[in-house]
């Protein structure tokens, strides 16, 4: 057996089988991905529409494709035809732009919030005032083609574990702040995708129902 074959059977025999895996394929080629597709794994993530696009085309369409980078809007009709769920939502602006593409195709488009929860200035994403703000206004309600599922967030890259427990505990508490007061009836409202490969034991313990991992499975990317 591979080495990614067995690295990912091995981490989804240590996660909670109510903890979705979605491997992180960017960087890596399609042989490796087909790799982890024939242990039974069909969920794949990838951070560059382009590097999606070309990937998908030459892997089996029953790969389940999520994204987790930042999207701009140019792109977003791309994705859109084909995407399961779209884990980097940063902007009112980026959530209209995916409503209006999805709307034009008769789709409904699975979105997560993705909120700022890190020291780091560099990570895109929402302060909760500011997600109060967009579903609060007369605009969100309109948005028929977008179905918002639940929030994502990415720790500090740091050593200090307290640091990454404390935004990622955040990061739950806003969650269900959100399904508390403004999502009660919405039963598709449920994830928190929080947990990558430094980082994925506190974020299962933190509550996560999505970790995204690239390195335990496929290696370091170079
Ligand atoms: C690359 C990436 C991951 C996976 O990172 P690893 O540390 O390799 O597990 C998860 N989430 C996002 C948004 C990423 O860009």
């Amino acid at each position: 057996m591979s080495d990614i074959a067995s690295n990912i059977i091995s981490l989804k025999q240590q996660i909670p089988s109510s903890v979705k895996l979605v491997a992180v394929s960017k960087t890596k080629s399609v042989t490796e991905i087909v790799e982890a597709y024939n242990t039974g794994h069909r969920v794949f993530g990838e951070n560059r529409v382009m590097e999606l696009i070309s990937k998908k085309d030459l892997l089996p369409d029953d790969i389940e494709w999520h994204y987790v980078g930042h999207l701009q809007t140019n792109k977003v009709k791309l994705l859109v035809p084909f995407i399961s769920l779209i884990h980097s939502v940063d902007s009112f602006k980026l959530l209209r732009a995916i409503n209006a593409e999805a709307l034009k195709i008769n789709r409904i488009v699975y979105c997560l919030l993705q909120f700022h929860i890190a020291k780091e200035e560099t990570k895109y994403g929402f302060s909760m005032n500011e997600v109060i703000d967009m579903i609060s206004s007369e605009e969100f309600r309109q948005l028929q083609s977008v179905q918002l599922c639940g929030v994502m967030g990415m720790a500090t890259f740091t050593d200090d574990e307290k640091l990454i427990r404390e935004e990622f505990r955040y990061l739950t508490g806003c969650f269900k702040v959100l399904k508390e007061k403004y999502f009660p009836e919405e039963i598709c409202f449920k994830e928190i995708s929080m947990g990558m490969s430094g980082d994925i034991k506190i974020a299962i313990e933190e509550g996560s129902t999505i970790v995204r991992i690239g390195s335990i499975i496929f290696g370091e990317r170079s």
